[in-house]
């Protein structure tokens, strides 16, 4: 049992720090990681409450409330403007990350939020070392596309525990 145990945990992916505190983290911006909501669990009624909200997201100074262009009649007017989290620091509809590769300045000056992220979250963070391994590896062609992966290993690498 005990080998089944190490086992699965030698699978905890090496990002998942980074996927829990940033990337998948719903109070987050995944473009520029500035805390844009604040999520609260709600404990519905013991006595049932089947419509009884579990979660009520509000929007931080860092959110605001936009719009996102989503369906078009069949003469292409517009339809819909679903209300959409915008970030209001980076103005990421829906809070999303861009797909473009980020710049070296760009990159190193995310290394900030990122450490203020983390620290929010409860860890240590070595902030030149965070920001020393990303322009490493901004510097260097195999990596400098793969923004998102050396965001990741620079939070595996630099946070405690
Ligand atoms: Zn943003």
């Amino acid at each position: 049992m005990s080998a089944t145990r190490t086992s699965q945990q030698e699978r905890v992916p090496a990002d998942q720090r980074f996927r829990e505190v940033l990337w998948e983290n719903p109070e987050v911006c995944s473009n520029c990681f500035r805390r844009c909501k604040e999520v609260e669990t709600l404990h519905p009624p013991e006595w049932g409450g089947g419509n009884y909200p579990t979660e009520r997201h509000e929007r931080t100074a860092d959110g605001e409330l936009g719009r996102d262009v989503e369906t078009h009649d069949r003469h292409g007017a517009l339809r819909t403007y679903p209300p959409r989290t915008t970030c209001g620091n980076c103005g990421s509809v829906r809070l999303l990350a861009d797909h473009d590769s980020l710049s070296l300045e760009a990159a190193v000056g995310l290394v900030e939020p990122i450490a203020d992220r983390l620290e929010e979250a409860g860890y240590e963070v070595d902030r030149q070392l965070m920001r020393k391994w990303v322009r490493v590896h901004k510097r260097t062609e195999a990596f400098t596309n793969y923004d998102r992966e050396i965001f990741a290993s620079a939070v595996q690498e630099f946070t405690d525990p």
